[in-house]
């Protein structure tokens, strides 16, 4: 899709060879809509139906895998499946993949019909090292637009820094959402994230991602500050958040708080993959990233 690199579930677009804010604002909006409109002629003409809206496909993604659940929990019960009941496993995984398809296409078109609807709330931020929490703020969250060499979306990932030091941009990367699959279905494909003429159109209304990622990180020190956090937080434990999928079952993961920590807020919490037995999670292990969930959350961020 022409200068657009990604988006992100929640509502910003990850636009590349922005050199003016004035080159996003003028052409933008125009091409992506064009873009996508003529997609759907495309495919409504080879399957004339209403496009069905991101919920409901949550709700049967979901039941695909109350269903697959069943037979995973009979396996790990009698320890071996029937060849009939295997079928239906692998039939399962289809109809999953195929829904969340469907679900990256209406999403993508909601997104876009939000920001054209209400271009007043968002404005765009250029990337540099000093905005990396701009990008800390969306990590997790589902990306559409984005694919690997085969086939399937991306995901935003960073390198840890020992040191603790804070991030910068070429720490970033996109990676497979097969990654953690297993055997024939896993793909270790990885991309550099782009550092140069980077812009990120998000949320206006934000305002942690009004300061630089340093000013972010200084406001979010006072103990008195993480002790409110950290309460409001914990109101949401067990409770979903839809912006942030499992990579391979595609439902959205639950807050949870770590059993053993050292009670500093961005050490304690992750949102982790619902589905029996699956290990798949996201640390919340930075001020952009637990702003980002209050804000999902109750419309308001640490600040
Ligand atoms: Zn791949
Ligand atoms: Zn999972």
């Amino acid at each position: 899709m022409g200068f657009i690199e990604a988006i992100f579930g929640a509502g910003a677009i990850v636009m590349k060879a922005i050199r003016t804010v004035n080159q996003v604002t003028k052409n933008y909006i125009a091409r992506v809509v064009n873009e996508i409109s003529q997609e759907r002629a495309k495919e409504n003409q080879a399957t004339p139906i209403p496009t069905p809206i991101t919920v409901n496909i949550q709700i049967d993604i979901k039941n695909i895998n109350l269903e697959e659940t069943e037979l995973e929990k009979k396996r790990a019960r009698d320890g071996l499946l029937k060849r009939t009941e295997l079928e239906k496993l692998q039939e399962l995984k289809k109809q999953r993949e195929d829904k969340f398809e469907q679900w990256q296409k209406a999403k993508t078109q909601e997104v876009v019909v939000e920001q054209v609807k209400n271009p007043d709330r968002y404005e765009t931020s250029f990337l540099n090292n000093d905005e990396v929490h701009i990008l800390q703020f969306h990590m997790g969250q589902v990306v559409l637009e984005k694919q690997c060499g085969c086939g399937r979306p991306m995901f935003l990932q960073h390198k840890n820094r020992p040191d603790s030091s804070l991030l910068m941009l070429n720490d970033f990367f996109w990676s497979c959402i097969g990654y953690y699959n297993h055997a024939n279905t896993q793909c270790r494909g990885t991309q550099n994230f782009s550092t140069q003429d980077i812009g990120l159109m998000h949320k206006a209304n934000v305002f942690e991602l009004k300061l630089s990622n340093a000013e972010l990180s200084q406001s979010f020190t006072p103990k008195n500050i993480q002790i409110t956090v950290v309460d409001r937080v914990r109101q949401h434990l067990k409770v979903e958040n839809s912006d942030v999928l499992c990579p391979i079952h595609h439902v959205p993961m639950v807050l949870r708080e770590k059993r053993n920590h050292s009670d500093v807020v961005i050490d304690m919490f992750y949102l982790q993959c619902p589905h029996f037995g699956c290990q798949q999670l996201v640390k919340l292990k930075s001020a952009a990233q637990i702003a980002a969930f209050l804000h999902s959350k109750e419309g308001r961020g640490i600040l």
